[in-house]
């Protein structure tokens, strides 16, 4: 594993063991670099453990899109469970709400749709090659997920499959009774529904994450756990402060997700991340009555998915700080709301609180940090990092290798905000 002649222990290290992290650790050993994963706790425990577990190839539409202004007056008064905001956090943060409020405007959601479509693209043929190569393949199911109305929404159902459709990802607008063909087990409360056809979800996010982890080792990969206290410039390399010593290598990759920002702050990098705060709670299934697909109800504002452990059900956004104290408002307004969808007994476990980790325009960093050779960003994945990580962590590892990406990176760079 020793990069030998240089006297460091790798040739890269990749700091968080998230989705994104691991799939860059595992890029970056396929093209033969050794490489340390660090994590403090293990492989997959943290956003990409709780999250609802969604592949989804038509999420090209940032959520700062020109419709958020129409929604803008019922998210004002705070009692939406699609979000609640904490005005203390909104007072002190007004630049960051500014920033991805003019980042909603028809000239500035187009290209990054564009951006957005490439990156997913990428991702999952990443995902569907490594979930097999990671002997976790029977943890994908190629059932679609389902966008489900109440009312008659039939315009905006048709106006987001135009969307998809310009980009040539398939869907199906489905009524009352189509929907009822393909979920013949929850009770007829939606209208109208679009059934993303090319979209795919996994039964455990966390566990295939860990699958990722041991393809990464059993390549030769080095899984390191360890609180990561600092980064330091060291010769032309970096140096990795840990509670318990320290490690160093020529490539430093910087994928900890909602934490990123913190060990950065040093180096005179100011990210801007922001927390798009989560709740999820799993239920014990009814056998016979499955749910066949995660769906997302459009005005209940949470999703269902089907999980190894249960239904787990997860809420919207909460804007306030990463670590301020967990509210269950959210969770505890749509758990009865998605009990009159799908029959589910009791609780399995606590309710769970993760942070998606969003930048203005909704867009991840990644790339090489300005001011520094061999420092590599890979953060702020928001709704969507399950999904894109892959494509995150193999783009990283071509530019660490000196290729060219398999997506186009441009509107991802670093430089437009640090
Ligand atoms: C409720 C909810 C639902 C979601 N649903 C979906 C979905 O269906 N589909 C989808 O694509 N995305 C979804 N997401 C988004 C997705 O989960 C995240 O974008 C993604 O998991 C981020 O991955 P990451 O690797 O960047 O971060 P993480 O998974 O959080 O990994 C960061 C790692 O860094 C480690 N770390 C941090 N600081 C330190 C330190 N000082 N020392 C050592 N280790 C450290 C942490 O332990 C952690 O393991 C959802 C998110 C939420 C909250």
């Amino acid at each position: 594993m020793s990069s030998g002649v240089t006297g460091r222990e790798a040739d890269v290290i990749v700091l968080g063991a998230g989705i994104v992290g691991v799939s860059a650790a595992h890029a970056t050993r396929q093209r033969g670099l050794s490489v340390v994963l660090v994590d403090r706790r293990e492989p997959g425990s943290e956003t990409s453990y709780g999250n609802a577990g969604i592949l989804s190839s038509g999420s090209i539409s940032p959520l700062n899109n020109p419709s958020l202004w129409n929604a803008l007056p019922k998210y004002l008064s705070n009692r939406h469970p699609a979000l609640r905001w904490d005005p203390a956090w909104a007072m002190r943060n007004v630049g960051w709400l500014v920033r991805f409020l003019l980042n909603a405007t028809p000239a500035r959601t187009r290209p990054r749709a564009t951006a957005l479509h490439g990156l997913i693209g990428a991702s999952l043929k990443l995902h569907r090659e490594w979930i097999v190569s990671a002997g976790a393949a029977q943890r994908i199911r190629e059932t679609g997920w389902l966008k489900a109305w109440r009312s008659d929404a039939v315009a905006q159902a048709t106006a987001e499959q135009a969307l998809l459709t310009e980009y040539g990802i398939r869907s199906e607008l489905l009524d009352r009774q189509a929907i009822s063909a393909i979920e013949p087990d929850i009770l007829p409360v939606y209208q109208v529904g679009l059934l993303h056809t090319q979209t795919a979800s996994v039964d455990s996010p966390g566990n295939v994450v860990k699958a990722y982890a041991r393809m990464f080792a059993g390549a030769g990969g080095q899984i390191r756990q360890s609180e990561i206290k600092a980064i330091v410039p060291d010769g032309d390399g970096w140096r990795v402060v840990f509670g318990d010593g320290a490690i160093s290598a020529r490539h430093l990759v910087v994928a900890l997700g909602p934490w990123s920002a913190d060990l950065l702050r040093p180096l005179g990098y100011r990210a801007p991340l922001a927390f798009e705060r989560g709740y999820h709670q799993e239920f014990k299934p009814n056998a016979m009555r499955p749910l066949r697909r995660p769906i997302h109800d459009a005005e209940g504002a949470f999703l269902m998915t089907p999980m190894e452990q249960g239904i787990r059900v997860t809420s919207g956004v909460e804007l306030t700080s990463r670590d301020a104290p967990s509210s269950l408002a959210q969770l505890n307004a749509v758990v009865p709301v998605a009990r009159g969808v799908v029959e589910f007994g009791e609780a399995v476990g606590e309710p769970w609180r993760g942070a998606r980790p969003t930048l203005p325009d909704s867009l991840p960093m990644i790339g090489r940090a300005p001011r520094h050779a061999g420092l590599w960003l890979a953060f702020g994945n928001q709704h969507i990092g399950f999904t894109t990580g892959p494509a995150t962590g193999a783009a990283i590892a071509a530019m660490i290798g000196g290729v060219t990406p398999p997506f186009d990176v441009s509107a991802f760079s670093p430089s437009r905000y640090l």
